[in-house]
């Protein structure tokens, strides 16, 4: 079996979402999905796509290990995160070809499984408190175990993401207002994560993680930016409550630090960005040795869902799933086959591969322009400060 094509989808669902998917194709009639993570790099994600292909096409889909190394390492320069979003969504889909060809489901291809379902976590949210609680408590109906919102800007509006201001004070207020609120309404047992999403700077992160450690959230993520991740070894001896960072970082060697000096103790590795499901087990594996869970990035579509309760099912070490929305509940006309979901867990079918399909129709009926920008927030003095 040879590979023949790699072919970028960028698309958009009935409801606006995007997607960067991939399919890998073979002269064996077996083709693979993966899924970029940074998807608005996307029209430079797609020129390295195309320029692995160069290495790619023609190469055994069975040599994943090989594969890796080869993109990672050779134009000599390690790969960046633009070349390792693209990396990530070609390993991604070879280890969807794997299984195909090996009529079994990827999980079982990396071991697994160590348990029957995955834990997972919804995106919330809510300009207010109120809000807030409304959405949390409909999630706990719905069978969610786990809530989990951003630190919100006072007075975020979604319809002029651009004018949005944050200030840190306001902003930390707001967030211990907001997470008794939700405490109180839930009760003590559904676990509360809280995604500082980068916005603070260490001396607001000991003040938010100190006002709200009394209310036991499982973890706060993101609390510093991630490019001096030695920045934790001083934030760890401040704060008392469990740590959870990595979405941003792009291999194991940007949790080369974190892991070994064990700053954090969930691991965010999101596998459209590190390194596809190769990077991901190492990263798995190293993190176990010091007792760090795995908590997988997963802000994108049913191909980065399915990779990460795949990781989830073969690993020992893992906190919980993110999943912005329940698999199987949109984007069904994209991707008419999904994995499965209930009461709070999702699960890989028994089916060969990941359990995705994406109908070829659909995706190029829905083609829209790679790239984009997130929102953007300010301080109130018109400086910059991180969405
Ligand atoms: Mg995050």
């Amino acid at each position: 079996m040879r590979i023949t094509e790699i072919t970028p989808y960028p698309i958009r669902d009935e409801d606006g979402q995007t997607y960067l998917i991939v399919r890998v194709d073979t002269d064996a009639g077996i083709h693979g999905l993966g899924e970029v993570g940074i998807k608005v790099w996307g029209e430079s994600v797609i020129a390295a796509l195309h320029h692995l292909s160069e290495l790619v096409v023609g190469a055994d889909p069975w040599e994943t290990e090989r594969l890796w190394q080869l993109m990672f390492r050779r134009a000599f320069f390690p790969a960046d995160r633009v070349y390792t979003s693209a990396i990530s969504a070609i390993d991604i889909a070879l280890w969807d070809i794997k299984g195909k060809a090996a009529g079994l489901p990827v999980y079982k291809l990396l071991g697994g499984p160590v348990r029957d379902k995955v834990v997972c976590y919804p995106h919330l949210g809510g300009a207010t408190p109120e809000l807030l609680v409304e959405q949390c408590e409909a999630a706990v109906d719905a069978g969610w175990k786990f809530l989990r919102w951003h630190l919100a800007a006072p007075g975020e509006s979604r319809e002029r993401p651009e004018r949005d201001e944050f200030e840190p004070t306001e902003a930390v207020a707001l967030a211990v207002e907001m997470m008794s609120r939700v405490r109180e309404a839930v009760g003590p047992t559904i676990e509360i994560c809280l995604d500082v999403h980068t916005r603070l700077g260490p001396a607001h992160v000991v003040d938010l993680c100190r006002q709200v450690t009394p209310l036991r959230p499982f973890f706060i993520e993101d609390p510093l930016r991630s490019e001096n991740p030695g920045s934790y070894r001083r934030l760890r001896e401040r704060v008392s409550l469990p740590i959870a960072a990595g979405e941003q970082w792009s291999s194991k060697w940007g949790f080369r630090e974190a892991i070994e000096e064990e700053l954090i103790d969930y691991a965010r590795v999101d596998l459209g960005i590190a390194g596809g499901l190769t990077e991901g087990r190492k990263i798995g594996g190293w993190a176990e040795t010091h007792f760090i869970d795995l908590v997988p990035h997963n802000p994108l579509g049913p191909v980065s869902a399915a990779a990460g309760v795949a990781l989830c099912m073969a690993s020992t070490n893992v906190g919980v799933q993110e999943m912005p929305r329940a698999p199987g509940s949109y984007a069904r006309e994209l991707f008419p086959e999904q994995i499965g979901w209930e009461d709070g867990y999702a699960f890989c079918p028994d089916t060969p591969g990941l359990g995705v399909t994406m109908d070829l129709d659909a995706a190029r009926a829905a083609l829209v322009e790679p790239g984009g920008w997130p929102p953007r927030l300010q301080r109130r003095d018109g400086s910059f400060t991180n969405w």
